[in-house]
C-alpha cells in the first residue's frame, strides 16, 4: 500500500505530530503497534513551552476541562520534612511565560489528542500495527513492514515509537542508558489520600537516592504519586530484568522517610515499575526519508519533566519547516534537526545533572542546594527562562 507520510507511534509526539502535520494541510497515516491508543494511567507535568504549542492547535479548551494548575511548586526534605523552598506558579509565572504549569492524567492527555486528531479529514489512525522493518530505497521511498505481514511504501516516515525505538537502529546502534533508578507511579483517589493537599500544590520530596513527586490531576479528582530510588541491587547485566527495583527495595528505601512519605509510600500499588532510562544525544536523527522524534530521537531522565514536552515542541518544529520548505521532506528534515538536536542534546544532559542534585549523598552538596533553595525568593524558576520561553511558530 502507498501511505505518503507515515508515523510509527501514537504516544503523545506521534499524536501531536499527526494534528499538527495534518492541521498544516498534511495527510499522514499513524500506526500504533497496541490495540488501541492510549497512556498509561498517571499523571504528567507540562510546562509553559508545551502548553503554548497545545494551545496553537487548538487544544486550550480541551487542556482546560482536563488539567490542574499547581499554585506552588514545594521542594521538601524526604528524610526530615523540612521545608526547602516554594516556588510560586501563580500570575507572575503566568505573565512570564504566557502559559501556566499544568499537571494533566496522560490518558486524559491522550484522549485530546486522540479526539482531535479524529476530526481531522486526512488523519488516518491504524492501531493494533506493530512495525518490525523500515528501509530507504534508492528511489526516495521508504519501505516498512509490518508483524501482520503488509508493507507500505512511503515518502516519508517519522519514527516517534519511543524509548525502544526501531525507527532508531537505522541510524545508531546504541542502546538506552539504565541510571540504577526506578519509579513507581499511579494515581488514587483524592478521599483517600491522607496527607492535607493545598492550594493544589506539586510537592517534590527530595533526598539522597530517592525522591517522591505529588500532584492533584483530573480536576483535582486523583491524586498522583511518583517514588523514585536507586537500587543497589543493580546491575547492567540484570538491567533488563525484574530482579532489581524491587517492591521490598521501595519499602526500604523509603523506610528512613519522613512520616507523611511514609504512608504515602505505602499506599503505592507496587505491580508495574518503571527502570529510568536515558541515551546519549545522537549527531544526526535522518536518514534519507526517515527521521526520529519524541523519545525515539532524545529519551531522557525525567527530572525536568521535559520529556513529553520536548517531543511536543518536536511536533510544532517538523510542522513549522514542512510548512516553510513547501512539503520537500529532504530539506525539512534537515532544517528540523538542525533546530532541534542542539536544545534536546542540552535538556538531556541538565536533566542527569538535575537529578544527581537532587539525588546527592554528599552532604557538603546537599547543603549548597539547600542555600541555592533557601534563597529569599519564590521565582526559581527564572532560571528555567532558557527551557520555558521558547520561540513558537
Ligand atoms: C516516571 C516518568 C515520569 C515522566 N514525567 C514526565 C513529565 O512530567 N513531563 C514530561 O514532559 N515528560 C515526562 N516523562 C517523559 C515522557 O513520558 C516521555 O518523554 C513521552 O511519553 C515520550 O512520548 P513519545 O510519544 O516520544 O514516546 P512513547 O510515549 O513511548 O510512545 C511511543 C509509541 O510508539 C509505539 N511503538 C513502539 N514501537 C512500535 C512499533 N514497532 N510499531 C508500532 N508502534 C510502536 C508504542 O506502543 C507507543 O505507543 C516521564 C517519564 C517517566 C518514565
Amino acid at each position: 500500500m502507498r501511505v505518503p507520510f507515515l508515523i510509527i507511534g501514537g504516544g503523545i509526539g506521534g499524536m501531536t505530530t499527526a494534528l499538527a502535520l495534518a492541521q498544516a494541510g498534511f495527510a499522514v497515516h499513524i500506526v500504533e503497534q497496541a490495540s488501541e491508543f492510549g497512556e498509561i494511567g498517571a499523571g504528567i507535568q507540562l510546562a509553559p513551552n508545551a502548553i503554548r504549542i497545545l494551545d496553537q492547535l487548538g487544544l486550550s479548551g480541551a487542556i482546560e476541562r482536563i488539567v490542574v494548575r499547581p499554585k506552588n511548586l514545594v521542594f521538601l526534605d524526604i528524610d526530615s520534612g523540612e521545608h526547602l523552598a516554594t516556588v510560586d506558579l501563580a500570575d507572575r509565572f503566568v505573565e512570564r511565560y504566557g502559559q501556566s504549569y499544568s499537571v494533566l492524567h496522560r490518558g486524559d492527555l491522550l484522549d485530546a489528542l486522540l479526539d482531535a486528531c479524529r476530526t481531522q479529514t486526512n488523519i488516518t489512525l491504524e492501531p493494533d500495527k506493530m512495525v518490525t522493518g523500515i528501509a530507504n530505497r534508492e528511489n526516495n521511498t521508504v519501505v516498512v513492514d509490518f508483524a501482520d505481514g503488509t508493507q507500505y511504501v512511503c515518502d516519508a516516515v517519522v519514527g516517534a515509537d519511543g524509548l525502544w525505538s526501531k525507527t532508531r537502529t537505522l541510524l545508531s546502534d546504541d542502546d538506552p542508558i539504565c541510571s540504577a533508578y526506578v519509579a513507581y507511579r499511579g494515581a488514587l483517589p483524592m478521599r483517600e489520600v491522607t496527607a492535607p493537599v493545598e492550594n493544589d500544590d506539586e510537592i517534590i520530596w527530595i533526598g539522597p537516592n530517592k525522591h517522591l513527586v505529588q500532584y492533584p490531576i483530573r480536576g483535582g479528582h486523583l491524586y498522583n504519586q511518583v517514588a523514585v530510588f536507586r537500587s543497589d541491587r543493580f546491575d547492567p547485566a540484570i538491567a533488563r530484568t525484574e530482579e532489581w527495583g524491587t517492591p521490598d527495595e521501595l519499602d526500604q528505601h523509603f523506610g528512613t522517610a519522613c512520616g507523611q512519605v511514609r504512608r504515602s509510600i505505602s499506599q503505592f500499588k507496587r505491580e508495574k515499575r518503571w527502570p529510568m532510562y536515558d541515551r546519549a544525544p545522537l549527531a544526526n536523527w535522518t536518514v534519507g526519508r526517515v527521521t526520529l522524534l519524541g523519545d525515539a530521537a532524545h529519551p531522557m531522565l525525567q527530572y525536568l519533566a521535559q520529556g513529553a514536552c520536548q517531543a511536543i515542541e518536536d511536533a510544532e518544529c517538523l510542522t513549522r519547516f514542512m510548512v516553510e520548505h513547501d512539503g520537500d521532506v529532504d530539506e525539512a528534515f534537515a532544517a528540523y534537526q538542525a533546530e532541534r538536536i542542539p536544545r534536546t542534546a542540552q535538556i538531556q544532559s541538565v536533566a542527569r545533572i538535575w537529578g544527581e542534585i537532587w539525588h546527592t549523598e554528599d552532604p557538603i552538596l546537599r547543603e549548597l542546594r539547600n542555600r541555592v533553595f533557601a534563597r529569599d525568593t519564590t521565582d526559581h524558576y527564572v532560571d528555567l527562562d532558557w527551557l520555558y520561553q521558547t520561540r513558537v511558530g
